[in-house]
C-alpha cells in the first residue's frame, strides 16, 4: 500500500519516496503526493526524479492490488525497486482540480437535489442532478459566488463507524450518506454549507475557488439536469 500524503495534505506539491515496484511504464512508491483518478477528478500528472534520471507521470490510478501506481511516458527512463525518488506535481493543474472540486460541493450545496454523477478537469467541471425543475443559471450562479466570498473554512476528518452509529444527528444532516463497514470514513466539512464523506483533494476556504461561472445547463433526460461551471482566470 502508498501512504496517501495528498489525504491529509492536500497543498503538498512533493515529497521524497522510495520505489516499491517497477512495472512497464508505471512506478509504486511507499508514500506519495499524487492524487489517483478517483470520485470524478483526475489522476495527477508530475515529474519524478532520481539521481540523474527523471520521468514524467502522465496519469495516477489506483492498480488492483490498491497501491497507486504512477504512470509514465512511455518509453521513459525508470527508476529501480529501492530508488528514493522526488515525486513533484504539475501543482497549477492539481490547484485548479482543488478549485473545481470545492466548487462542486458549493453546487451542491446550492442546487439541493440528489447528485447522479460529476466530473472534474482543469477547464471545466459537471454534476449531474437528479431533478425535474429548470435551473435558474443567474441565481445559482449569484448563490455560488456569495458562497465563496463568504470565505467559509474547509476541513476534513476521520471518523469511525462507531463515532458515527453514536451521532445520528450528524449522519442526519450529511448531505451524502457514508458508506459503513470500512472501519472509518473521511469527512468533508464546508462549515456552515456542506457535510459528507469525500475522498478528494479541497481547498483550505471557498475564497479560494475565486471567479466560478455556470456555463451550459443540459437536459439529459427528465430527471436529470446537468449543470457545467468553468473557471474564470
Ligand atoms: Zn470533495
Amino acid at each position: 500500500m502508498t501512504a496517501e500524503l495528498f489525504r491529509e495534505d492536500s497543498y503538498r506539491k512533493e515529497c521524497e519516496a522510495t520505489v516499491t515496484a517497477v512495472a512497464e511504464s508505471a512506478v509504486v512508491l511507499d508514500r506519495t503526493v499524487f492524487y489517483p483518478l478517483g470520485g470524478g477528478q483526475p489522476g495527477d500528472t508530475g515529474t519524478l526524479r532520481w539521481g540523474s534520471g527523471s520521468a514524467r507521470v502522465v496519469d495516477t490510478r489506483y492498480g488492483d492490488d490498491g497501491a497507486i501506481t504512477h504512470r509514465v511516458e512511455a518509453g521513459a527512463e525508470l527508476p529501480a525497486v529501492g530508488d528514493v525518488v522526488q515525486a513533484s506535481l504539475d501543482w497549477e493543474r492539481r490547484y485548479r482540480h482543488m478549485r473545481m472540486h470545492t466548487a462542486m460541493h458549493l453546487l451542491g450545496a446550492v442546487l439541493k437535489y440528489g447528485v447522479t454523477g460529476g466530473n472534474i478537469t482543469a477547464e471545466k467541471s459537471r454534476l449531474d442532478f437528479d431533478m425535474e425543475d429548470t435551473v435558474d443559471k443567474e441565481a445559482v450562479g449569484a448563490a455560488l459566488a456569495a458562497l465563496v466570498a463568504e470565505d467559509h473554512p474547509v476541513s476534513c476528518r476521520w471518523i469511525s463507524d462507531e463515532e458515527l452509529d453514536a451521532q445520528p444527528e450528524l449522519v442526519r444532516t450529511m448531505s451524502v450518506q457514508p458508506p459503513r463497514g470500512e472501519g472509518k470514513v473521511r469527512l468533508l466539512e464546508i462549515e456552515g454549507v456542506d457535510l459528507q464523506p469525500c475522498g478528494g483533494t479541497h481547498l483550505r476556504s471557498t475564497a479560494e475557488v475565486g471567479k466560478v461561472r455556470i456555463g451550459k445547463v443540459e437536459k439529459k433526460g427528465r430527471r436529470n439536469r446537468r449543470v457545467n461551471i468553468h473557471l474564470d482566470d
